[in-house]
């Protein structure tokens, strides 16, 4: 709106009105907002936000090398620094965009780094690479079996090849802990981080209790900068909520407990998501549920029953009709008419799929980002995919006609939600592109009613918190293309300015 004016009252917005309708009370404190973008506070529906700091603090950043080399080097230098023996972790490799378009293995590995254990994850989270010594630590040879829903790759030989795939606790459990004061301190660089970005609030997408209690301790210490939704993942978790009574929307404003998380599939990058026909470059492979179908629909039952908003990982159409049935099945012989269980990812969707999407009042939990990254000509879509399902990816415009609720996030791939507002804007594939307020809408009311509190947040609108951000240009009045330049001018959470740029 031009010439609006917004009060904000301690925490609140108490009014929005066009300059002459509404007047700053006497005494105020004035931005001057005029020629800038003024939206709600932007919140990623799904992230890993935690895991996300500890990132920041500890591992290697692999994300935009463009070859195997470019990353070892990256390792190599980490090495110097690192005291002989100990481990190295990184992150953020993408083989879509290397030139040797394959997997890091041990073999290029082995011969530069024998003595210290390497582990390197694949962008998607559910890849790690990992060198011989790493696998001697973590005691993984010939003989050991695959964990369920996942896979150790193995050479014509059968010793591991040093790929696994969602198979992380094997190697997390080798890898030393991390200290409380790390995890904090990572928690609060993500905080600063969002913040410069406009976000004002995250749902992290799976915590179990010692993750629940880094964010207690870090809004004790008022180290919590952003709203947090926490979504528990693990049995045990689950299990712990249910028992106590815990449900859905206990909390406060800053931190509150979120749903139940379950995977039922992993990556299209690890060829795990599950697909009902194969991979266009591994016909070998459907992907690898991460459970049968029967286990998926009891645990959901369990959560439903609980009071739990339930979310489940799902990216192949596979993946996604079982979680569907899942859904399907909890509410048939429960029904509960504002559930709001989600679906993360939801990537490549069926027409049929996306009529029961909205028929069972799911939520779709989205990360545009992906198709930015990934859905161009030559990217890991139509690799994985090839021509005909590339087009099934990521369908936002069906989505929104079709009536469905779409939050958007980041999965941290990269954390950056005007980068995916562009890139829903800018689809790669034409017909699936929405416009900008349809994409900032996913990325604020939408979000909010992913986490019920779409009467707290998501607009600026009287009687909201005043979590607003503020960008450094009028977006409207760019080409679509120019969207994702336009820097940050201004955050605020709470009415507090916590942002500002320089
Ligand atoms: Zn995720």
């Amino acid at each position: 709106m031009e010439d609006s004016v917004v009060v904000i009252d301690g925490d609140w917005i108490v009014a929005v009105g066009r300059g002459g309708e509404v007047e700053p009370p006497e005494g105020a404190e004035l931005i001057d907002a005029s020629g800038l973008t003024v939206l709600p506070g932007l919140i990623d529906a799904h992230t890993h936000f935690l895991s996300m700091g500890v990132r920041m603090m500890r591992f290697v950043d692999l994300s935009g090398t463009s070859s195997i080399p470019e990353a070892v080097d990256l390792v190599a230098e980490r090495l110097k620094a690192t005291p002989r023996g100990e481990w190295v972790v990184g992150r953020g490799w993408d083989d879509s965009k290397w030139e040797e378009r394959r997997y890091i293995t041990k073999e290029d590995l082995d011969p530069l780094f024998p003595e210290h254990p390497i582990a390197l994850t694949r962008v998607c989270g559910h890849l790690i690479t990992v060198n011989s010594r790493a696998l001697e630590l973590a005691g993984i040879t010939r003989e050991t079996h695959d964990p369920p829903g996942g896979k150790i790759d193995r050479g014509a030989d059968g010793e591991p090849i040093g790929v696994l795939r969602d198979a992380r606790r094997l190697i997390e459990k080798a890898i030393p802990p991390i200290s409380e004061e790390v995890w904090l301190e990572g928690l609060k660089k993500a905080c600063d981080h969002a913040l410069s970005l406009g976000c004002t609030g995250v749902h992290d997408a799976g915590l179990d209790a010692f993750g629940l209690r880094m964010y207690q301790a870090a809004l004790d210490q008022g180290l919590l900068k952003v709203r947090a939704y926490t979504m528990l993942r693990g049995d045990a978790s689950i299990r712990g909520a249910a028992d106590l009574g815990l449900q859905t929307g206990f909390g406060n404003e800053m931190l509150r407990l979120g749903s139940a998380k379950f995977l039922i599939d992993g990556s299209l990058g690890a060829r795990t998501a599950a697909l009902f026909e194969p991979y266009e470059d591994d016909p070998e492979t459907k992907g690898l549920p991460r459970m049968e179908p029967e286990e998926l629909n009891e645990k959901v039952k369990a959560a439903h029953a609980s009071g739990l908003q339930v979310a489940i990982h799902a990216i192949g159409d596979r993946g996604i009709e079982l979680a569907i049935n899942a859904i399907d099945e909890a509410l048939r012989e429960a029904p509960r008419k504002d559930h709001r269980h989600r679906i993360e990812h939801c990537e490549i969707l069926t027409s049929g799929q996306i009529e029961r999407i909205r028929e069972l009042g799911i939520v779709a939990s989205m990360q545009p980002n992906f198709v930015g990254e990934w859905s161009g000509p030559g990217g890991l879509y139509e690799a994985r995919l090839g021509g005909r399902r590339l087009r099934q990816n990521n369908p936002y415009r069906l989505l929104l006609d079709e009536g469905v609720r779409v939050a958007f996030g980041s999965d941290s791939m990269p954390f950056n939600p005007l980068y995916g507002i562009w890139s829903a804007v800018n689809h790669p594939i034409r017909q699936s592109r929405i416009s900008l307020e349809e994409a900032v809408k996913c990325y604020t009311l939408d979000s909010a009613y992913a986490s019920f509190e779409e009467d707290l947040k998501g607009s600026v609108e009287p009687g909201k918190l005043a979590d607003i951000t503020i960008l450094d240009g009028n977006i409207t009045e760019l080409p679509a293309e120019d969207i994702r330049n336009v820097p940050v001018y201004m955050t605020l959470v709470n009415g507090k300015i916590m942002y500002k740029k320089r």
